[in-house]
């Protein structure tokens, strides 16, 4: 069955690991799907690869500055010109932290909460006026664990993801009543280029706290995604859906 037939998503970040995963799982559930990276050129790889994999894929590609309202307004403006609508947003765009307080540089800071938090911000202000004159809506926004339990290094990157999971249910309440829905996943430790990064016995030590003895797959994810754009979730807003195998750090 394809849970989101005719509907149109943009997804930021979806040029590689969970974002991707989300990207191929809208896809082949019948979405057209506007994708977004950081550069064109990885955006019409991502495309390009997506499209070797199957002619029939309805995606494409663009990199706006995420966190300007109004750069988004205009990339999200070119999405209903060209498709018709905006059914879905997923901001989904990240990226981590792991200095101690101490080195860490302000602008780092300033940076990671400039995507992580104020992309999400800028995005969402830029659908909803689209979402609201086409009847409705999807907003979902990739959380993290560490948005529960916090983490001992780069406090920055938690910090952006409790402000996300504080976007998320404010708006959620904020934009009921125009029907759009608004949703958070908070993936565990995913098998993707950010994980890659960890030294390895860091990976082994969070899999020893892992009930379900592995680290989450970018699919795991993705399914996740799915399932709160769809339909199927027509009565969830405002949810922080934890897809991490019940870690407890
Ligand atoms: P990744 O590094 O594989 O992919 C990050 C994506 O963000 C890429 O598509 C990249 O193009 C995009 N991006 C990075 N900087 C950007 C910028 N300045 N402007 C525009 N786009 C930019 O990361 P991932 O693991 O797939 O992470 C995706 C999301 O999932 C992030 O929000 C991350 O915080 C979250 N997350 C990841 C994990 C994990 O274990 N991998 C766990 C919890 C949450």
């Amino acid at each position: 069955m394809e849970l989101l037939k005719d509907k149109v998503a943009v997804v930021t970040g979806g040029t590689r690991g969970i974002g991707l995963a989300i990207v191929k799982k809208f896809l082949d559930n019948g979405a057209t799907v506007v994708l977004c990276g950081s550069r064109q050129e990885s955006a019409d790889k991502a495309v390009a690869e997506l499209k070797e994999k199957n002619s029939d894929y309805k995606v494409s590609g663009i990199a706006p500055k995420l966190s300007n309202s109004e750069v988004m307004y205009d990339a999200l403006t070119k999405v209903v010109d060209e498709y018709g609508k905006v059914d879905i947003l997923v901001n989904n765009a990240g990226i981590s932290a792991r200095e101690g307080i101490e080195e860490y540089e302000d602008e780092d800071f300033d940076k990671i909460l400039e995507l992580n938090v104020k992309a999400v911000f800028a995005g969402t202000k830029a659908a909803v006026p689209l979402m609201k004159k086409a009847g409705g809506g999807v907003i979902l926004n990739t959380s993290s664990m560490v948005s529960i339990y916090g983490q001992p290094s780069g406090c920055g990157y938690p910090a952006s993801k409790f402000a996300v999971n504080g976007l998320t249910k404010s708006l959620a309440r904020e934009l009921g009543k125009d029907n759009i829905r608004v949703n958070a996943v908070a993936p565990g430790v995913t098998r993707t280029d950010m994980v890659a990064a960890l030294p390895e016995e860091m990976v082994a030590r969070i899999v020893a706290d892992i009930p379900l003895g592995r680290v989450g797959e970018p699919e795991d994810v993705a399914n996740a995604f799915l399932f709160l754009a769809s339909d199927m979730a027509s009565y969830i807003t405002g949810a922080v859906l934890s897809v991490d195998g019940a870690t407890q750090v």
